[in-house]
């Protein structure tokens, strides 16, 4: 899976996503992330890439121009890899913006299913929305509250889809049962020691008995769910 982000600021993205796991699907060549800086798209001799609103108000907006030209050019970079390939048209940009739709575990299942996927990451107040209504497929916001850039929102999408590739993770089961897996929180875990500080792990879980063990992941599941996100089990308990 590809992953093509236009941003002002690369090597936050490659910072970010080349240590750990996603670093390690890099190296293997499992996923491929690719930062195009939008400023070597200006046509400014300051490499500017931004100017004051039409109509007045606080801060800057990103011009259509250079983000334009970054599009273009990853279109073409991945055309010529895909030998002209002329679905491309196809390929979903995902504009990373507070009014989108909210990102969720259904959504990185949906997107993990594309080959390439190009992120659009906006600063300042936004970008200049005649190139939004021109290249964007999907707007997709991490949550109610606004950042400061699209960097860190890509790189929160980019991770919980990298997950979902087959290979990213070692053991291709575990993302089937994680937490939102059939919209349930996960159950509890314990590793070595037995006992902490007095505290034992679960007597079922060391009895090696699968059914009673899967019973009672299951039952915890269901009792963190309705404790925690009494929402998600209003939604979930007729598909558990
Ligand atoms: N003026 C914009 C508005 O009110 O919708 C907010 C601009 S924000 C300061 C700058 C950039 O950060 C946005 O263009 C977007 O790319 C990104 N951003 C901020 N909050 C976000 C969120 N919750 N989810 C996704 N992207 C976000």
């Amino acid at each position: 899976m590809n992953f093509h982000i236009l941003t002002l600021f690369p090597e936050m993205i490659m910072q970010g996503l080349s240590t750990s796991i996603t670093g390690r699907a890099m190296d293997k060549g499992t996923i491929t992330v690719e930062a195009t800086n939008i400023r070597d798209f200006s046509e400014d001799k300051h490499g500017h890439v931004d100017d004051y609103p039409y109509g007045g108000g606080a801060g800057m907006v990103m011009q259509a121009g250079p983000v334009y030209r970054a599009y273009e050019h990853v279109i073409n970079e991945i055309s010529v890899k895909k030998n002209n390939d002329t679905s491309l048209n196809r390929i979903r940009v995902i504009y990373m913006t507070p009014q989108g739709r909210v990102f969720n575990q259904r959504i990185a299942g949906e997107l993990a299913k594309e080959d390439d996927l190009i992120f659009l990451c906006g600063h300042y107040e936004g970008i200049d929305e005649r190139v939004l209504d021109m290249i964007v497929t999907d707007n997709i916001s991490i949550g109610d509250y606004v950042l400061t850039g699209g960097e860190l929102p890509a790189m929160v999408v980019i991770d919980a889809v990298s997950r979902l590739v087959p290979g990213v993770l070692n053991n291709d089961v575990s993302a089937e049962f994680e937490t939102f897996h059939d919209n349930l929180l996960e159950y509890p875990q314990y590793t070595r020691p037995e006992e902490f500080m007095g505290v034992k792990v679960p007597e079922v879980l060391l009895s090696g008995h699968h059914k009673n063990i899967e019973a009672w992941r299951l039952e915890k599941s269901i009792e963190r769910t309705k404790e925690r996100r009494p929402d998600l089990w209003e939604y979930s308990k007729h598909n558990v």
